[in-house]
């Protein structure tokens, strides 16, 4: 089967650092095994997304001379596929809806490592009364899921103790990143997702959905979070500035050397379609190890 890949930014903020380190260690993994690579995005928090970051991420990427196969997939374009995926867990009786408050599971639920454990309160509910609003629920197994992650190694996780039964679809219709995430990967044929470690505590549940489902499994690389020389992750916190699009090749260099490959810097080329050339031949993933640390600030 031929190695496919993705990209897929949330339009909640501009490209920035720890973004394009995904993007580019997503791009030279499929473009080192000659793979195809697709851009998508995640846009079904309509609470929280706007059309020009969109626009903006889009036209960053194209400055830092990534090129996509295929139609970029916009998720709240396919909005009818994740309510027929959500159809289908509900035949098999795996899903009820949830009409609790966030302050009554404030009040009665525990919190784990991800956030509040769901107690299970609607578990049995079989019907919501008067059309009240109210989010789906899948129920999860009390076991481990495991996976053996390309960067991470083994990594294993009891939904029912992590998380408990997790959102589907919120109180307020939105799709749940969780749902849409693997009906699109199945949906492009993914068979290699390579992004943030941030979302490593995330995969069993989207492997446990894939099963329910019967979606096939792609392979997973969550890349280390990358930090500044003061060893804090980056985030739009501590990284409130987007790339500078006349300073592409310096950020791909940065970013390239943060991902633990041969150090490069933007003076060995002449453009920024040179250090691609370059970096699709040099890439090894199996360089990507530990903490990211930049050697600079950024
Ligand atoms: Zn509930």
């Amino acid at each position: 089967m031929s190695y496919r890949g993705r990209f897929a930014p949330s339009p909640t903020g501009r490209l920035h650092f720890g973004s394009l380190l995904t993007a580019t260690a997503s791009y030279l993994e499929a473009r080192s095994q000659g793979g195809t690579w697709l851009l998508r995005i995640e846009d079904l928090d309509t609470t929280r997304i706007h059309p020009e970051t969109t626009q903006a991420i889009i036209r960053t990427l194209a400055l830092h001379g990534f090129v996509w196969d295929e139609n970029i997939l916009h998720q709240s374009r396919r909005l009818a596929l994740y309510q027929q995926a959500l159809q289908a867990l509900n035949h098999r009786h795996l899903t009820y809806p949830c009409t609790c408050s966030r302050s009554t599971l404030q009040q009665q639920a525990r919190t784990g490592a991800h956030g509040l454990i769901y107690p299970g309160t609607c578990r049995h509910r079989q019907a919501v009364p008067d059309g009240r609003r109210h989010a789906i629920r899948i129920r999860v197994p009390d076991r481990d899921i495991c996976f053996t992650d390309q960067v991470q190694g083994l990594f294993c996780q009891n939904p029912a103790l992590a998380l408990g039964d997790f959102v589907l679809r919120r109180a307020d219709g939105i799709f749940a990143y969780q749902l849409a995430v693997v009906v699109d990967d199945a949906a492009q044929g993914i068979t290699h997702v390579v992004r943030g470690a941030d979302l490593l505590d995330n995969t069993p549940r989207q492997y446990y959905l894939q099963e329910q489902l019967g979606l096939a499994q792609p392979q997973y690389a969550h890349i280390p979070q990358a930090c500044n020389a003061q060893g804090q992750k980056l985030s739009k916190q501590t990284l409130a500035v987007a790339l500078e699009s006349n300073q592409a090749l310096a950020s791909l260099c940065r970013v390239w050397n943060a991902l633990n490959q041969p150090p490069l810097q933007a003076g060995d080329f002449s453009s920024v379609r040179e250090f691609w050339d370059h970096a699709i031949r040099h890439w090894a993933l199996k360089r990507v190890a530990g903490t990211l640390r930049l050697a600079q600030a950024f």
